[in-house]
């Protein structure tokens, strides 16, 4: 007998007779002898959706609230799915993230889980019953509601797994696993039967919905096998591991994330730190930059280029507007009109030639690359976002055609 953990995501429970799907598949399992504790997502667009309700009401709405608000889409679901074991004749028991023990950091809509306590969980478990969690929400130490961050059910289903010590972890969604590359953009994606955490861990980062990063790294933290599965079609899918277990790809996948933005100052004297200075107003606000690209001096001047998330566009140039007016002779200016599209693949640790390969095929197809940031095991460009699908396949193609 093992314990089994399923996290399905929203498309997987969109509606009744989709819920009915999941609950045969988990109830299969637990049919099979195994204890199954089960993570869940709101059903289908609803947390969008709840969003949009509460920006109808105050677009300024704290955070506080929205996490009470957003929290709800779970809370339906865990509840409409077990109503569906229990009519399909099994014992189950829904359960609230804080009734399942999930504590969180008070960061509302991006909270990170610091302690799970299985108690709740294991004493359900121990009377038999299948545990149906609601995914993406926790109790901070103030006792409030708090939800993880888009896409964070994923977390709470590795976070549970792992304070279970489970045997498995299943994240099943709409997709039969992870591709080459998203494969509602590339038809010709190629799904992987096996990937790294840290390949998994760059492709979600850089933008590949199908896994949230981190997710990936409490997995690998804990060294977790994840399997990445469809709910809707029934064929094995791809497994997230440690390196040493997975075949080593001169490339595993491309991914593109359109939520950047990019800021471009110029005219920066090249004297006085100002570059440290700009670059301090930042991290005063915990504003991460990405991609950075610094020009040589003309004259006795400077240019930065450098990208954000889209969603901290507006911090950014609250921190740096007067800041850059009060430099004679520099200007701001951002363009939000740009998308970021990545190559991930350990193998390029020891292949030559694998950023040339890139450019070429971007520079065949006409499209001008903006900026470049690399890493041991990823390239990045940044070009305009009406580009990017288009970047995504030519990459692709490049790297994968011989593979069909
Ligand atoms: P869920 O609701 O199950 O959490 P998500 O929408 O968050 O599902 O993630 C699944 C989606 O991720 C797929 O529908 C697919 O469009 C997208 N995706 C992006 N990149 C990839 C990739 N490399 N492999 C598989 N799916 C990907
Ligand atoms: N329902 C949440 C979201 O839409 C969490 C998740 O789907 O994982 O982001
Ligand atoms: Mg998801």
């Amino acid at each position: 007998m093992s314990l089994v953990v399923q996290k399905f995501g929203g498309t997987s429970v969109a509606n009744a007779k989709l819920i009915f799907n999941v609950a045969n598949i988990i109830t299969r399992a637990y049919q099979e002898g195994n204890d199954v504790v089960v993570v869940v997502s709101a059903q289908g667009d609803m947390t969008d959706e709840l969003i949009e309700k509460a920006n109808e009401i105050n677009a300024n709405a704290s955070k506080r609230e929205m996490d009470v608000l957003m929290a709800s889409g779970e809370q339906i679901s865990v509840a409409l799915l077990a109503m569906a074991i229990e009519r399909l004749g099994f014992p189950v028991t829904s359960l609230l993230g804080w009734q399942a023990g999930v504590m969180t950091s008070s960061t509302y809509g991006s909270a990170m889980i610091t302690r799970i306590d299985p108690g709740r969980i294991k004493k359900e478990l121990d009377k038999k019953n299948i545990v149906i969690v609601a995914g993406f929400q926790g109790l901070s130490q103030y006792y409030d509601v708090t939800t993880l961050g888009r896409g964070g059910s994923d977390t709470s289903a590795v976070g549970i797994a792992v304070a279970l010590s489970a045997d498995l972890c299943q994240i099943y969604t709409d997709v039969e696993g992870v591709y080459t590359a998203d494969p509602r953009l590339i038809a010709k994606a190629k799904k992987l039967d096996a990937i790294s955490y840290d390949e998994m861990l760059e492709l979600a980062t850089l933008g590949a919905q199908v896994l949230n990063n981190r997710s990936v790294e409490i997995a690998k933290k804990h060294n977790v096998e994840l399997e990445v599965l469809s709910s809707f079609v029934d064929v094995p899918g791809t497994i997230v591991r440690e390196a040493a277990n997975v075949e080593k790809m001169l490339i595993s996948g491309v991914a593109k994330d359109d939520k950047v933005a990019k800021i471009s100052i110029t005219g920066i004297p090249d004297s006085q730190g100002w570059i440290f200075r700009i670059f301090s107003k930042l991290s005063a606000r915990d504003i991460n930059v990405d991609t950075l690209l610094q020009t040589a001096v003309h004259g006795d001047r400077r240019d930065i280029f450098f990208t954000v998330k889209e969603d901290r566009l507006d911090d950014t140039i609250e921190a740096l507007s007067k800041f850059c007016e009060s430099i004679e002779g520099a200007s701001l200016t951002y363009d939000k009109n740009v998308s970021k599209v990545s190559i991930v693949g350990a193998g390029m640790q020891t292949h030559a030639g694998v950023a040339a390969k890139m450019f070429e095929a971007l520079f065949t197809a006409n499209i001008d690359i903006q900026m470049i940031a690399t890493s041991e095991i990823k390239v990045s460009v940044i070009v305009a976002r009406e580009l990017a699908d288009e970047a995504v396949r030519t990459v692709h193609n490049a790297f994968f055609t011989t593979m069909d």
